[in-house]
């Protein structure tokens, strides 16, 4: 994939974002979150981006992660997974945005496409004014059976003629470049093929389509009559479609970065919601059913966070993806799933406040919208499920035991069949078995003849139990050295753990599943302990089906199995040190400015704050200190801020959510 030199010297001028590639990857991602911020989903419009704001993007170098070094890229698969990551915390819209260009747009041409192709058209993407390129597959009369293809490809004089109808491609009206596929019948039979088309070669949009969210993107029909170079045909596979399967799996993969951003988002402010709103005298987040709903998300953020960390670190978008077939399908049924039905959580606990556009208080709204499509696009979901049951049944009835589960072509520990049912080879298949054996799983059920129905049903059933072995096996890893590393490496190499898979990890500490580790957790748990604390709700227990069939639970055994309602700030829900925000027991919602302050600052803080709060119990009991009895209350304290050992006190400076008053707050650890 190397150009030549003189490939090389030709590219267009990259000198503006030079100053881009000598940075490490920790440097790299701050300035995609500096870039980020004014994309606000709380306040950016909803409407198509303008190329003004796609240019803010990519000078902060939104496109450089899947461009190789010699085009002026920064050549990283971390990188390409944390961009998205970013960018979907920030606003959903614009990750997809991102990613339909990198990950299903520009990839394939980097992967697949000859000198001369990626010479005209990498460069174009490796400046700070890159124009947008999207991929074409869909027709009107063909989405989830892509052998109803009717867009045709002849051979003729210089290069190829493609004919044909593609609908709802993102950014139908404004790409200038596009991937299409085309098929051509002969003597020999189907073929199908790739192209890369420039939007002047023949490529017009004849009708636009009012999508229901991720506004900044336009969709549409597209006429497709075009004469296209030669050079501009992409090799990708055998030309069946089966050969092809690596170019759609790159867009699935990154929705598990894409997932995780987004539910971290949605559990912070659904939970700062339902502490800040008022039911009556109490807070929203003080009824047990409202609770059961934040673990739901927490949960899901939890799951998608350790899927994240497996395409981070287990998968490479760099090269090919098909051994990971099965995985990437897993990763995109159950990411999507979490993130549709956690929107529906979060719009849910928001009441009228949620089906507001523009609501001051919540994103609700718009994280519904914006979510609910991911189960359908990018291969809807019950054909991925179905296509995933299959292709298990494939290898629980074959014989030679070939096939990986990771992009390195690591054995998956599947030693060859002797045709055993579903189960029996789910139970030895290294992506599920973990799962299976921890929780006891008994899938004997999938054992018989499966109908279409079932295989679909199956599916899901084999995603979720690959998702609850990446939790268990993220928990155990041990955390690696909290140092940045290069952003590029060998195209060769696999991805290994690396302190950036690791930054954006939330913490919590309810429920934990805990490994070795040096990162620091939050305030409340002990910062000495070696302890990795990967948060398991509750809800995440009732993915895993007991061996033994056990008689339903009684609505009163489940009402009384939930927590007392003190349980709203006691223990296994994070301390008000650990949170962004948090409502006091009086009811006013706190934003936090900084922390944990130094012993000069929390001290001048403790005379000129406008409140005083010593969080008793890791912030399980709010002591409010009366300015007459704060000096002695510091006394009390100040030897004992930052101490290694219980307790423990660590300050921190809040602000009204008007911004008026300032508080000063200091959580004991014990
Ligand atoms: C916002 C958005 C962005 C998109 N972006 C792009 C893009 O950039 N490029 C592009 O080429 N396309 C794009 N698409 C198209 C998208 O990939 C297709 O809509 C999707 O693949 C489904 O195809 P379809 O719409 O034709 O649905 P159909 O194929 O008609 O399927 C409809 C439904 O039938 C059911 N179904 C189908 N097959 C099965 C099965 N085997 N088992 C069980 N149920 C089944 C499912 O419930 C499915 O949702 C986009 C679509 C949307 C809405």
């Amino acid at each position: 994939m190397t150009g030549s030199a003189d490939a090389v010297a030709s590219v267009a001028p990259l000198a503006a974002l030079a100053p881009l590639a000598p940075l490490s990857t920790e440097e790299f991602i701050a300035g995609i979150e500096a870039a980020a911020a004014r994309f606000d989903a709380a306040t950016y419009p909803q409407r198509e981006l303008p190329a003004e704001d796609w240019a803010v993007l990519t000078e902060a170098g939104v496109l450089l992660p899947v461009l190789p070094a010699e085009y002026g890229g920064r050549d990283s698969h971390v990188e390409m997974c944390r961009v998205v990551e970013v960018l979907a915390e920030r606003n959903l819209a614009l990750a997809v945005y991102t990613a339909v260009v990198t990950g299903l747009a520009l990839r394939p041409v980097v992967l697949w496409a000859g000198e001369e192709a990626r010479r005209e058209v990498l460069p174009l993407f490796a400046g700070p004014l890159a124009p947008t390129a999207g991929f074409a597959s869909t027709e009107p009369g063909c989405g989830s059976a892509m052998s109803g293809l009717t867009t045709t490809f002849e051979e003729v004089e210089g290069g190829y003629r493609i004919r044909g109808r593609k609908h709802w491609q993102a950014l139908s009206a404004t790409a200038s470049w596009w991937l299409v596929v085309a098929r051509r019948d002969g003597d020999d039979g189907r073929e199908y093929g790739w192209f890369v088309v420039e939007r002047g070669d023949g490529f017009h949009t004849s009708h636009r389509y009012e999508a229901l969210g991720l506004k900044v993107i336009d969709y549409g029909v597209n006429d497709i009559d075009a004469f296209v170079p030669a050079h501009r045909r992409i090799e990708v596979g055998a030309g069946n479609l089966s050969s092809m399967v690596d170019i759609y799996l790159s867009g699935r993969a990154l929705i598990g970065a894409l997932a995780c951003g987004f539910l971290r988002r949605v559990a912070r402010e659904a939970r700062a919601y339902a502490d800040a709103r008022r039911i009556g005298r109490s807070p929203l987040s003080a009824i047990g059913f409202v609770r059961y709903r934040l673990e739901a998300v927490d949960s899901a953020h939890t799951v998608c966070a350790a899927l994240n960390h497996h395409v981070r670190t287990r998968l490479d978008l760099t090269s090919d993806l098909a051994p990971a077939f099965a995985s990437i399908q897993a990763v995109k049924i159950v990411a999507t799933e979490l993130m549709v039905s956690s929107a529906n959580h979060y719009q849910q606990l928001t009441g009228g406040e949620g089906y507001r556009s523009g609501s001051p208080t919540n994103i609700a709204a718009q994280a519904f919208l914006d979510s609910r499509v991911f189960t359908i696009f990018d291969g809807t979901n019950d054909l991925l499920s179905q296509q995933l049951a299959q292709h298990c049944l494939d290898r629980a009835g074959r014989a030679d035991g070939s096939g990986s589960l990771d992009s390195s072509g690591s054995p998956d520990g599947w030693d060859g069949s002797d045709g055993r049912g579903l189960s029996a080879f789910l139970a030895d298949w290294a992506p599920t078995a973990p799962a299976v054996s921890a929780h006891g799983l008994d899938l004997r059920f999938l054992d018989g003849e499966l109908g279409q129905e079932h295989l679909v049903l199956a599916g899901r059933v084999i995603a979720y139990t690959f998702a609850a072995a990446r939790v268990l096996e993220w928990a155990a890893e041990p955390a690696p050295t909290p140092t940045a590393g290069p952003a590029r490496r060998p195209r060769s190499s696999r991805p290994t753990s690396s302190a950036s898979a690791w930054s954006s990890t939330s913490w919590r500490a309810s429920g934990p599943v805990t490994g070795p580790t040096s990162e620091p957790g939050p305030a409340g748990l002990s910062r000495a302990s070696h302890q990795r604390v990967v948060p398991i709700p509750k809800t995440w227990e009732s993915w895993a089906m007991p061996k033994k069939r056990q008689r339903p639970a009684t609505l009163a055994e489940i009402t009384a199995a939930l927590p007392p309602v003190e349980y709203w700030y006691g223990e296994g829900i994070p301390s008000p040190a650990g949170r962004t925000e948090f409502t006091d027991d009086d009811g006013r919602l706190w934003r936090k400015v900084r922390g944990p302050l130094h012993r000069n600052l929390a001290r001048r803080l403790v005379t000129q704050a406008d409140e005083l709060i010593v969080g008793e119990g890791a912030g399980g009991h709010f002591r409010h200190v009366p300015p007459a009895d704060r000096l002695t209350a510091w006394h009390e304290i100040k030897d004992r801020l930052h101490a290694d050992e219980a307790p423990s006190y660590h300050p921190y400076e809040f602000a009204s959510m008007d911004g008026l008053l300032t508080l000063l707050y200091i959580e004991e650890s014990c």
